[in-house]
């Protein structure tokens, strides 16, 4: 029986990922405010290093999987813990539990991104704040931004610490992938559909597929990337978008 790490179990993605896996005979060991079997505040180091014990003893010092998939979407405030929860305490956890990882079956590791860190203005200081770790600039300059900037900033350092830790990580037997979402039915995004400006935005956000995602789309991608059948794939990032990546970058490879 593999066991995996999620956090953000508790709803959307992280819920739908947790059924997925326990359907297949996985343990999953959940981390989220609430509903969790780990009860803790990504957005404060106190609860990630909480978490990471917490983690690390139920996982008996061998973890086969982890997924960082706690987030929060550009509509919440204040706009300084998007930052705090959607990179650095994806970051911390991820960081903190690469040795346990390694002590796992063939080990894996999936960053939850968003398709919104490759919207033009993403990139600048508080991306680099956060690759240099300093969490009371990147706050400060988030808190400056806005929401959306903070979301889509936090994004973009996420998915760029993911590819310049991937090599060294599967040198040690631990591969690092992300998935990319675009809008997918969670409460997350029907918060942004209910926001006077971000609600029109997404609802205009050209999907060629059309529609929005669901939870369980994404949660197999997810699937994917943790399962041994991936062995090939570190550094990755999957876009699960519905072609919106590709409609808007279409020369980028
Ligand atoms: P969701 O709100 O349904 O679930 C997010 C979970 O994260 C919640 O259970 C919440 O309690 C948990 N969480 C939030 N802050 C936390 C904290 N400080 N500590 C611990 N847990 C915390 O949202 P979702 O749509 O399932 O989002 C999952 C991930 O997918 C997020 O990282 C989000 O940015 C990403 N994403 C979502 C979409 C979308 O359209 N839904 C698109 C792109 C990326």
């Amino acid at each position: 029986m593999r066991v995996i790490a999620v956090t953000g179990s508790a709803s959307g993605i992280g819920a739908a990922l947790r059924t997925r896996l326990e359907g297949a005979g996985q343990r999953v060991l959940g981390v989220d405010l609430r509903d969790a079997d780990v009860t803790a505040d990504l957005g404060t180091p106190a609860g990630r290093t909480a978490a990471i014990a917490a983690i690390g003893a139920a996982s008996g010092g061998g973890l086969d999987g982890l997924v960082a998939c706690a987030g929060l979407g550009p509509q919440v405030e204040p706009w300084p813990t998007i930052v705090s929860v959607n990179y650095f305490g994806a970051q911390a956890v991820l960081a903190g539990l690469r040795e346990t990882l390694t002590h796992g079956d063939q080990p894996a590791a999936v960053v939850v991104s968003s398709n919104s860190s490759t919207v033009p203005g993403a990139d600048g200081p508080l991306v680099a704040a956060c690759l240099d770790g300093d969490e009371a600039e990147a706050r400060r300059l988030a808190a400056a931004a806005g929401g959306h900037p903070a979301y889509a900033g936090s994004k973009l350092a996420l998915t760029r610490w993911m590819r310049r830790q991937a090599p060294d990580w599967a040198r040690l037997g631990v591969r690092l992938n992300a998935v990319a979402p675009g809008p997918v039915r969670t409460p997350l995004l029907e918060g942004g559909l209910a926001h006077p400006i971000y609600g029109p935005a997404i609802r205009n956000f050209p999907v060629p597929t059309g529609g929005f995602g669901t939870p369980e789309q994404v949660a197999a991608a997810i699937a994917f990337l943790l399962a041994p059948e991936s062995a090939f794939c570190s550094g990755a990032v999957l876009f699960v978008d519905g072609g919106t990546d590709a409609l808007l970058r279409p020369d980028q490879y």
